[in-house]
């Protein structure tokens, strides 16, 4: 009897015990992954303490401001935008606008800067086509590459010698004496001039094509005799005509044989007013709107078309931008 009470007290014991041990067991192991779990947070947190959304936050930007910030401006810029004092409202308006280019970005800050009254728009067009800079002052070889899409303008500039291989006189039936131009130009031209007679009963006529660069500086040259300033309004320079490529012409019509400055002038016509709105279909683009003189550097002339393909013509009409601006972004970009 004796032996066996003291064995169910020993099993007892026994049973006393494993219970005090899991208990102490499991309370170890809850420590244990609070203390990872804690730890796992601080160094969470810590990693956070060193990205650029946590540091552009306490520069007090949002949230959403940084993460924007940081899709479009690259890590030296952020680096140097963190070394400022306070939070500069102009990045986020910049970045977000439909033709940001990132390689631009210190140049629209600059920009932006010293022309605060600029809406950021005309900000990103500006320094996007080399306005910024001044007319002429920075010149870069155009990319004949680019075909019927190179650039030439105050800032881009061909060679003297260049002149088109293929460039075919224009038929004395819809053009003034001695012009020639591109066949794609020649053939869309005759096109649209069809569509135009059809639609409006005028006769849309080319008044000046190809200008061969000896060409335009005797025509430079001439209004440089009066001064430089005149000059640069109202000629391009030798190697900034667009008339050199062979893909622009000047056109007026028949009934409207005048440009501007009368009440029967072209640009007050039913055909300017229809190729505005209709030259694209054929490949061609008013190349110096009204409203666009601070991005291509011309006063508007209701009279110069440009040969840029139809697709490219389509775009730049359905977004309303310049050659010079589509350029920028979407060729040299
Ligand atoms: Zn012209």
């Amino acid at each position: 009897m004796k032996q066996v009470k003291k064995r169910r007290k020993r099993r007892y014991r026994l049973k006393t015990e494993v219970k005090r041990f899991l208990i102490y067991a499991l309370f170890i192991i809850g420590l244990f992954i609070y203390t990872v779990k804690e730890s796992f947070a601080i160094y969470k947190e810590f990693k956070y303490q060193e990205t650029y959304e946590y540091k552009l936050i306490q520069k007090g930007y949002t949230k959403d401001e940084a993460i924007t910030l940081i899709k479009y401006i690259k890590p030296a810029t952020l680096d140097n935008i963190l070394l400022e004092e306070e939070k500069n409202e102009y990045y986020y308006n910049i970045v977000t606008q439909k033709y940001y280019i990132e390689k631009n970005f210190q140049s629209y800050v600059d920009y932006k800067t010293y022309h605060t009254s600029t809406d950021y728009k005309d900000v990103i067009a500006i320094v996007n086509v080399n306005a910024h800079h001044g007319w002429y002052n920075k010149i870069f070889d155009t990319n004949i590459e680019d075909g019927h899409l190179m650039l030439v303008n105050k800032f881009y500039k061909l060679d003297s010698t260049y002149k088109r291989e293929d460039l075919e006189s224009i038929n004395l039936a819809y053009a003034y004496a001695g012009q020639s131009a591109a066949p794609i130009v020649i053939e869309n031209f005759k096109n649209m001039r069809t569509d135009v007679e059809t639609e409006l009963g005028v006769h849309l006529m080319v008044n000046s094509s190809f200008r061969s660069y000896q060409d335009q500086e005797a025509v430079y040259n001439d209004f440089k005799n009066i001064s430089l300033k005149y000059a640069d309004a109202y000629a391009a320079r030798p190697g900034h005509s667009e008339h050199q490529t062979g893909l622009a012409i000047d056109i007026t019509s028949l009934e409207h044989p005048y440009i501007s400055n009368n009440a029967n002038s072209f640009d007050k016509s039913a055909e300017y007013e229809w190729l505005k709105n209709n030259c694209h279909k054929y490949g061609f683009i008013l190349r110096f709107p009204k409203g666009k003189e601070h991005i291509t550097g011309y006063n508007t002339e209701s009279w110069h078309f440009r040969y840029v393909g139809i697709e490219a013509a389509t775009k730049m009409y359905q977004e309303d931008i310049t050659l010079d601006e589509y350029y920028a972004f979407y060729i040299a970009k």
